[in-house]
């Protein structure tokens, strides 16, 4: 589904990402771990070209995400939902509002089409009962799977997530992880930069370890945790286990 050939990109010289090439195969659930600094959100924003990458390819589907057009761009992203650290709800609308928005002007959906979308997919994260509320009367915990379904409400082919539980309360930390493990079991596509190691060992098919510019492990979440190869990973499981 996501082809990644050659990936770099530099900020002023400064090279973060080396040279990576890696495929998101349908269906996947891949995890991206290593230390801070390493690259991942610089990574992760490369995929849907939120970030220019300085060289190399983006396949998604097939076409090179790197080199088409403005709006051809926008089409494929929309396939492509992304859950940040931070909320970004917006806090002049109700929860409702904020997640057919989208539906509504992106995709012409109808009020109609698009509250029932809405509310089906609040009822699934156990929210249905905060539907007219406005964000700021919610918890951590509760705005992330508000975003959540904000970006399900496009019905996208993957999901990216950039530590979406990393700016929580620990005890809130379970509920978005719980709603994130139901995706993945319910077939989707995701990558998922975290530093949540239960969810990686439990949920991921695939790790992809990074770490000074490059994935430098990339396998079964069985055989990472247990016999990483790398130094550089065995040094980092030793601080985060
Ligand atoms: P963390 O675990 O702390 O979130 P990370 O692995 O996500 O770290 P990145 O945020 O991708 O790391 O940052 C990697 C490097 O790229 C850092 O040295 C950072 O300063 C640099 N960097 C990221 N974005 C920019 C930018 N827009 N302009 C300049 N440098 C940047
Ligand atoms: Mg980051």
């Amino acid at each position: 589904m996501i082809e990644i050939q050659h990936l770099k990109k530099e900020f002023n010289g400064n090279e973060v990402l080396k040279d990576i090439s890696e495929e998101v195969d349908k269906g996947q659930v891949i995890c991206v771990i290593g230390p801070s600094g390493a690259g991942k959100s610089t990574f992760l924003r490369c995929l849907n070209v939120l970030e220019k990458p300085t060289a190399g390819k983006v396949l998604f589907e097939g076409q090179d995400l790197t080199n088409i057009s403005d709006p051809e761009l926008d089409k494929l992203r929309e396939k492509m939902g992304m859950v940040f650290q931070g909320f970004n709800l917006f806090p002049n609308m109700t929860v409702v509002n904020n997640i057919k928005i989208a539906p509504i002007k992106v995709k012409g959906l109808s009020e109609e089409e698009a509250t029932k979308t809405a509310m089906e997919l609040l009822k699934k994260v156990g929210l249905e009962n905060k539907a007219n509320v406005y964000p700021d009367s919610l918890s951590g915990g509760q705005k992330q799977r508000v975003a959540i379904v904000r970006s399900l409400a496009m019905d996208p082919e993957v999901m990216l997530f950039d530590e979406p539980t990393s700016a929580l309360d620990p005890e809130m930390v379970d509920e978005v992880l719980n709603v994130m493990q139901e995706l993945a079991n319910s077939g989707m596509t995701m990558v998922v930069v975290t530093h949540e190691m239960g969810f990686a060992k439990e949920v991921a098919d695939q790790i992809w370890f990074m770490a000074d510019g490059y994935i430098q492990e990339s396998g079964k979440p069985e055989d990472f945790f247990s016999h990483p190869t790398s130094d550089r990973a065995k040094e980092f499981l030793k601080k985060v286990l």
